[in-house]
């Protein structure tokens, strides 16, 4: 019977970045996902991601160096476009708090950034429409990620470096044996692994509590809205880089593009939705969302028809920090845990993938784990 070195469970963007990374290395590497692929029931699916150094925290902001870096290279390497580099700007009050966190995290992790005060962003967008004490943060390595072509591209590479994928497989069963080994069931097969990676998104909970470990899951469904330039519309929104604001809609963000994959329409969401267990995604009413997403165009982009033209859905699974989980089962070393990405993981998949590899490889990783660590919400994982 074959063993692999690597069995990844999940092939959403983390999960392909981690196996890539494993092939790479030189790792015999299975990826299984449950669905034929491509699909569009957990949360990888799409045109478009935004990318950007700007975060309030600069250990994010720090490892987007390595992400822009490998977006840029993939790029070369499959001869696809993936990374839009069309700036983004965090909106906010001029001097506010969440500003400043964003200033502080970019300084210290090097990033470029310019201050707009109200004047300047006025005269930089006049396109929308803020209080006149508002002003923004613009992050010029910003910009979009072409999401599908992205992963296309990420699986096609690890295809390349010998890397096996089985779709249309799901895990049922996770089970660690003696020396060193796993054993991967799915509904058709069984292989055998020196180490498994679990990617399974908002499914993840399914698998891991069978492991005796409760992670702290939240998969919640987000509306993806699209919103259609009135016709008369005074200034286009085709200046526009991507944006977000924090805390300014039913007390969630909100975020956006301008328009990519359907002309004529900015993307604009909220950053949150209605709890639900992926299996039945759509068996919930999010009209709360819709209402609160057209109160806040017809507030600040008064060239939008304020109902979306194109509505499509997706997944969070959030964490109670919103924080990723990136670690190691407490008892298995060799069972990995990619999870809780929270709604903001795509951009980060790169680095994400290596250091999930990394820990399947039993080596030290590149990053300082600690804020992504299991125990900091279950203390009696210990590690
Ligand atoms: C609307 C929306 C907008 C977003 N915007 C941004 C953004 O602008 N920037 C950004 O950086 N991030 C963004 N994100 C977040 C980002 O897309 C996610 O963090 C990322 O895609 C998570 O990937 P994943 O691989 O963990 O999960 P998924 O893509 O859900 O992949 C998990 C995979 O595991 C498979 N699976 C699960 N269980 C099993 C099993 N038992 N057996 C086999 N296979 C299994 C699933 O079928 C699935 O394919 C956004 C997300 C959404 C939904």
């Amino acid at each position: 019977m074959v063993v692999y070195d690597a069995v990844v469970v999940g092939a959403g963007v983390e999960g392909s970045a981690t196996a890539y990374h494993l092939a790479k290395d030189g790792q015999r590497t299975l990826l299984l996902e449950q669905f034929p692929l491509p699909h569009s029931r957990g949360s990888s699916h799409g045109q478009t991601r935004i990318t950007r150094r700007a975060y309030p925290q600069d250990f994010y902001s720090h490892m987007m160096i390595e992400a822009t870096h490998f977006w840029k290279d993939l790029q070369k390497a499959s001869d696809v476009q993936v990374y839009k580099p069309i700036g983004y700007v965090v909106i906010g009050k001029h001097g506010g708090q969440y500003l400043q966190n964003n200033i502080d995290a970019m300084k210290k992790s090097g990033a470029p950034y310019t201050v707009l005060d109200s004047a300047a962003f006025k005269r930089q967008y006049p396109m929308l429409n803020y209080p006149s004490d508002y002003g923004g943060i613009y992050d010029p390595d910003g910009g979009l990620l072409r999401a599908d072509r992205a992963l296309n591209a990420l699986q096609a590479l690890f295809k390349r470096y010998g890397g096996e994928i089985r779709d249309g497989q799901r895990v049922v069963q996770v089970t660690p044996e003696g020396q060193g080994r796993v054993t991967v069931r799915t509904e058709r097969d069984v292989f055998v692994t020196r180490s498994v990676v679990l990617c399974c998104g908002p499914w993840t909970s399914d698998l891991t509590s069978q492991l005796d470990l409760k992670l702290q899951l939240q998969p919640v469904r987000i509306s993806v809205c699209y919103w259609k330039e009135s016709s008369q519309n005074s200034h286009s929104y085709k200046k526009l880089p991507t944006f977000f604001e924090e805390k300014c809609c039913a007390g969630h963000a909100i975020y956006g593009l301008p328009s990519e994959e359907y002309p004529g329409c900015v993307k604009l969401c909220l950053h949150h939705g209605p709890e639900i267990h992926p299996d039945r995604r759509d068996v919930v009413d999010d009209t709360w969302v819709r209402r609160s997403l057209s109160q806040y165009v017809q507030r600040h982009f008064p060239g939008l028809e304020p109902t979306p033209a194109v509505v499509e859905t997706c997944i969070y699974t959030n964490t109670p920090d919103r924080h990723f989980i990136l670690d190691t089962h407490p008892q298995w070393k060799n069972i990995v845990i990619g999870a809780g990405f929270s709604g903001h993981g795509f951009k980060l998949a790169p680095v994400v993938g290596r250091v999930l590899s990394q820990l399947a490889q039993g080596k030290d990783p590149s990053y300082d784990l600690t804020p992504f660590r299991i125990n900091r919400f279950c203390p009696s994982a210990q590690l």
